[in-house]
């Protein structure tokens, strides 16, 4: 998955395959910018700050929360230094046009030190996961090599398995080489409990390692430099064991073991296990994505927006707005999260 997404996303337009909400409307960048910028005011307002957006797409939802901010929080505007977590070397070139002055990076461990605001909106759906099937003798691994789905004896050690809450024995030990790559996880990420929902009535179980050692390491950042870090995405309060992986190509829904670098492929995000992964700092959610813009203010700026339209565009705006919020659209699949300083007080749109 890691290496089909990587090829995807350099030499695809992926908003050819798939519409995210800065797309949708402008007034989703501006309502983030916004929420940042109050952020800011509660942190104390450190002069430089980083503002950092991970998989900026086309820039859209920078480019609005930076108009927005330069109208209502000018102080912000001139104190933030624009950073950038970008892979795809045409989508950096995208980003540019919209987003001139600003610094890219290959991973969030590039950035500079200090206080630091991050936003990220359909990131971390994009990060390779880890599947691993339960079965007679053991959990398994199910990846894809050389073209072929296999599967192979899960070699996560005993103390994870024992974590988990798995009380099998390790099932028959499979020959490493024989059936793919030797597993192992990375011990930064071993040090979360990973795997908490291992059950044995659920077949399916995945990981994202990348989004779990983002978390963790972000949240060791922020408690030391201060700041606070939003991901919005789709998936899961709970560690809801299941298979996710899916893939859109060309708008449709596509088998996501075809045509590798070819189909945006996207898995579920765990925020259960996010959160868990982010301990070193506070965790604030996941709420969902409706009520959370909804404090924000979505509706009261897109009424405001709207009243400056001709009536079609004007419908359009609120169209668009209810769309992200409604519990049937995208209002309740898609989660907030927050990782923010212990110091700081509950983020706006998580007040409970
Ligand atoms: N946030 C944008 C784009 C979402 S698509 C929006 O809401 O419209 C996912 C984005 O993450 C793309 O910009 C993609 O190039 C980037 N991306 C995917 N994997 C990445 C990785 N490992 N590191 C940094 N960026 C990555």
């Amino acid at each position: 998955m890691a290496r089909a997404n990587a090829a995807y996303y350099a030499t695809h337009d992926p908003f050819a395959d798939f519409t995210t909400s800065p797309e949708i409307t402008q007034v989703f960048g501006e309502v983030l910018g916004l929420w940042a910028a109050v952020t800011w005011e509660a942190m104390g307002r450190p002069d430089p700050v980083l503002l950092v957006e991970c998989g900026p797409g086309r820039g859209t939802l920078m480019a609005d929360a930076l108009r927005a901010v330069g109208r209502a929080a000018p102080a912000f505007r001139v104190a933030l230094r624009l950073h950038l977590v970008e892979t795809s070397p045409r989508l950096r070139a995208e980003q540019a046009r919209l987003l001139p002055g600003a610094t890219w990076h290959e991973g969030l461990d590039a950035l500079p030190p200090g206080p630091m605001l991050l936003l990220a909106n359909e990131f971390l759906d994009a990060l390779p996961i880890r599947q691993f099937v339960w079965r007679e003798d053991g959990w398994m691994e199910r990846f894809v090599a050389e073209g072929q789905l296999v599967e192979a004896a899960a070699d996560f050690p005993l103390s994870l398995r024992e974590r988990a809450g798995v009380r099998e024995p390790p099932g028959p030990a499979l020959a490493q080489d024989s059936t793919g790559p030797a597993l192992s996880l990375e011990s930064s990420v071993l040090a979360a409990p990973l795997i908490p929902a291992l059950s044995r009535g659920e077949r399916v179980q995945e990981v994202c390692e990348g989004a779990l050692s983002i978390a963790a390491g972000l949240a060791e950042r922020i408690a030391r430099d201060g700041g606070a870090a939003l991901f919005l995405d789709y998936g899961s309060v709970d560690s809801a064991p299941g298979d996710s992986l899916q893939a859109l190509r060309a708008g449709k829904p596509a088998d996501p073991l075809a045509a590798p670098g070819e189909a945006d492929l996207t898995a579920h995000v765990d925020f259960a296990a996010l959160a868990r992964a982010a301990g070193a700092a506070r965790v604030h959610g996941p709420v969902p994505q409706g009520p959370f813009l909804a404090r924000l203010g979505l509706f009261q700026r897109t009424g405001r927006l709207a009243r400056t339209q001709p009536p079609a565009k004007a419908a359009a705006l609120v169209q668009a707005a209810q769309r992200l919020a409604e519990p049937d659209r995208m209002g309740r699949l898609f989660k907030v999260l927050a990782i923010a300083h212990p110091a700081l007080p509950v983020p706006a749109g998580f007040e409970p």
